[in-house]
């Protein structure tokens, strides 16, 4: 299933994601990713595993134009010169010589102006043929109108965190008005779960009774139902596994439809609150985190 742009280029809807996949593993779920199906894979200079993303790619025998490569400048790097440069980091590492799409990893909203100089190395390197289409991730609102009134470009997409425990209509809604499209990170909900994130009291969005019913009638997993709910409303999706049952399961989506009222049974589960970390605070620790060369 392919998804236009706003620029016209067209993208896979759902792809692997492979942020905390250790760079060992990588290589691995990504030439599994390619071997069930999947042509998007999704990865960022902070994750450190670009070059084993390119390897799993080079590995499966399908031609680099042939896998739409999407990956994140993190906000050390924002800057317009820095960040030209960080495409060379990226397309070194990636062993490529073209991304299809590069997006700005968070807003950095203690040093925006630094944030809308990255956008416009991005509107360059978009100019030049370097990458195909442009974005933004963990974008808000009021980011999101700020960098359209000071940049020539529209983001073609806004990655953010969208699960059925949190959805963000009002990003939703602004990006929907500006043909912004929507991307779903833990589209499964892993922030609702996995180690190292989050209170005690988290609830876990996989073990929901609600997913489970609508899953247990279409004889499909919890994952597939929410990957399906995501895909029926127009969104694309980049779930994340090292596993290759999974990453196979992760991709049988196509072959059965929610009702309107399943979607709107999960559109209910949403809880209004954030479970990863909250755009607007300055984190300035992340500052600190330099990105090796190619
Ligand atoms: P996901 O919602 O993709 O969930 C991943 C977790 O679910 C992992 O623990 C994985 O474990 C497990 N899992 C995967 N498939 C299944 C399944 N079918 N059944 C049960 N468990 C499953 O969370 P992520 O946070 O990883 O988000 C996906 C991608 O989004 C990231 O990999 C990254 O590319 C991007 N992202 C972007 C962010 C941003 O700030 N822009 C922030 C966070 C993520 P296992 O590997 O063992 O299968």
């Amino acid at each position: 299933m392919e998804l236009t742009l706003n620029n016209g280029v067209t993208m896979p809807a759902l792809g692997l994601g492979v942020f905390q996949s250790a760079p060992e593993q990588t290589t691995a779920a990504v030439q599994s990713a390619l071997a069930a199906g999947y042509r998007h894979i999704d990865t960022a200079a902070a994750y450190g595993n670009e070059r084993e993303v390119g390897e799993g790619i080079r590995t499966s025998g399908l031609d680099r134009a042939g896998v739409f490569i999407e990956t994140k400048v993190w906000v050390s790097d924002y800057g317009f010169d820095e960040t030209l440069h960080a495409w060379d980091k990226a397309v070194g590492k990636l062993g490529v010589d073209y991304l299809d799409l590069l997006i700005l990893h968070q807003p950095a909203p203690d040093r925006f102006e630094k944030t809308i100089a990255a956008y416009k190395a991005l509107e360059t390197l978009l100019a030049d043929g370097r990458v195909r289409a442009i974005g933004v991730s963990n974008f808000m609102p009021h980011h999101l109108k700020r960098l359209l009134a000071e940049t020539d470009i529209i983001p073609a997409v806004n990655q953010i965190e969208l699960h059925p425990y949190f959805t963000q209509p009002d990003v939703e809604t602004i990006d929907g008005e500006h043909g912004i499209l929507n991307q779903a990170w833990s589209p499964i909900g892993g922030i609702t779960f996995y180690p190292g994130w989050g209170g005690q009291d988290r609830r876990n969005v996989m073990q929901d009774p609600a997913i489970a019913a609508v899953a247990h009638s279409h004889r499909k997993t919890p994952a597939q139902v929410m990957l399906r709910w995501h895909l029926q409303q127009g969104r694309s999706a980049i779930p994340k596994s090292t596993n290759p049952e999974r990453i196979a399961e992760n991709f049988d989506v196509f072959d059965f439809e929610l009702s309107a009222a399943e979607l709107a049974a999960i559109d209910a589960l949403d809880t209004g609150e954030r479970n990863g970390p909250d755009p607007d605070e300055a984190r300035p620790e992340r500052f600190a985190m330099v990105i090796p060369e190619a």
